[in-house]
């Protein structure tokens, strides 16, 4: 019988479902024993490399008018200059692109390089990128000599320019400072020196900052199988108890006679981790002006992530929990955004420390372009060598706490399966720690946010479920009236 059958063979290919996964969760583990990446910035870095100059001067570039343009080549041609016949989609352009040199509408505009975002005017002849249309708009100059600056270098994110001039002040100055050593070296080996002015331009907009991890669900909360009795102990024994799918799934059975996947669980985790990431990211909470930054890493598909966490030092509230496969300037630059971006006037004496790592100076030099600047405070190496290290040691120990928590509860998972899972257990540990979690260091013991909805509950599984509830109103008040 073709029923049977189709049962039959569902049956096996659930079963082959449950060993590809215990064997998959197996591999996650033995590979969460490997070796762990290094986090301390390499030591051949040189910071004089890195240090972050002045910004340049800026100056607009004389603007061509295309309607002058039009008029021009009508009276040189006896016919006006038409607008660009289009054959198939590859060859639209966005109606709001316009031409960074004479303003010319999209109507105007060919797609150049097979649609990777470079652009030809018809009218005045430039070429130009959207990403750093920028270049088109400004002239920039060296702020010690006042000579253009060159574009020397494509970097993932962002752009170089560079001062060549040899009169330059600050080249100069560089020369006179070298020791005899230096200076014999430097004739070797002169890409390990810094010498010139240099400016980087991130191809990255602060409203390109605004966006939030996505985490794709595949099962709608209000539809599952499960009470929210169960919900709420599968979150506790997740999160709080960082158990992972597979022992969870066990102790459900064992302990509470309940039946269910730890694939299930591992879609569950994922639904609420993006029910209350806008809960936990759009809070208003009450916040000092000291912060930590620092990274941390896991393991997804394999591979080590990194964790980008910005925290209140004083309030012990995660404020960014970024994660991304680079460990580079633009997640540090997205992280420091989830902090400033919950002042509408940034405080005078805001501090961040952080790491070593050059990529917050980089991030800084963003920032500083974007009229924020920023006191980025960075406590180099293990031991005190100098003062800012000996002053703000206690600052960074205590995100290294943090961060010492977040790896105890994530350990025995073992690594993730997909991107979107990682994201939702860091959005899960983030919104358990601010919400949930008491803290040690904080009076009485408490925790970081109290809430007075869940002050109520008596116990961990019906907070959580008070804490969805939250969540869920706050969805809903975002939603414009009417939906
Ligand atoms: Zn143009
Ligand atoms: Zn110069």
């Amino acid at each position: 019988m073709p029923d049977s059958i189709i049962t039959y063979l569902f049956h096996i290919i659930n079963l082959l479902c449950e060993i590809i996964l215990d064997l998959s969760t197996q591999l996650d583990n033995s590979l969460a024993h490997s070796k762990s990446p290094d986090l301390t910035p390499p030591d051949h870095l040189d910071y004089q490399r890195l240090t972050v100059d002045d910004l340049p001067i800026i100056k607009s570039m004389d603007k061509k008018d295309y309607r002058l343009l039009l008029q021009a080549y009508e009276a040189l041609h006896g016919k006006p200059c038409k607008p660009i016949k289009r054959h198939g989609s590859k060859t639209q352009v966005d109606e709001h692109i316009t031409c960074p040199c004479c303003q010319a509408p999209s109507i105007y505009l060919y797609i150049n390089n097979g649609g990777k975002g470079q652009y030809s005017c018809k009218i005045c002849q430039e070429r130009f990128n959207q990403k750093s249309r920028f270049s088109k708009e400004i002239a920039l100059e060296c702020p010690h000599c006042q000579g253009n600056l060159d574009l020397i270098k494509h970097r993932e994110g962002f752009v170089i320019y560079k001062c060549r001039h040899q009169a330059c002040p600050y080249y100069q100055d560089r020369l006179k400072k070298m020791t005899p050593e230096e200076k014999e070296r430097f004739k070797q080996f002169p890409y390990e020196f810094k010498m010139h002015y240099i400016f980087r331009d991130f191809a990255l907009n602060l409203s390109d900052l605004e966006d939030s991890p996505n985490i794709p669900t595949v099962v709608q909360l209000s539809n599952i199988h499960c009470s929210p009795r169960a919900l709420g102990l599968i979150l506790t024994y997740c999160v709080n108890y960082g158990l992972s799918a597979e022992k969870t799934a066990a102790l459900m059975f064992d302990v509470h006679e309940l039946k269910i996947s730890g694939q299930t669980i591992r879609n569950y985790r994922r639904s609420v981790g993006a029910l209350v990431q806008p809960f936990t990211t759009n809070f208003p909470y009450q916040l000092s002006d000291q912060f930590c930054g620092d990274e941390t890493y896991i393991r997804v598909q394999g591979k080590w992530h990194y964790v980008f966490f910005f925290f209140d030092a004083v309030n012990k509230i995660i404020l960014s929990n970024r994660v991304s496969p680079q460990r580079n300037a633009q997640t540090a630059i997205r992280a420091i955004w989830d902090v400033l971006k919950r002042f509408d006037k940034i405080p005078e004496k805001l501090e961040l420390i952080v790491d070593g790592n050059p990529i917050y100076k980089l991030a800084q030099a963003f920032f500083a372009q974007h009229d924020k600047p920023l006191d980025i405070i960075q406590v180099i190496g293990l031991t005190n060598d100098d003062p800012v290290s000996t002053e703000y040691r206690p600052l960074k120990q205590i995100i290294e706490r943090l961060n010492r928590t977040f790896k105890g509860n994530y350990k025995p998972l073992g690594g993730f399966g997909s991107q979107s899972g990682s994201i939702a257990h860091v959005e899960l540990f983030a919104a358990y720690f601010n919400f949930l979690r008491p803290h040690s260091a904080l009076d009485k013991n408490s925790v970081p946010v109290q809430l007075p909805e869940l002050q109520q509950c008596n116990n961990m599984p019906q907070k959580w479920i008070r804490l969805l509830n939250l969540a869920e109103d706050y969805l809903m008040a975002q939603q414009p009236i009417g939906f």
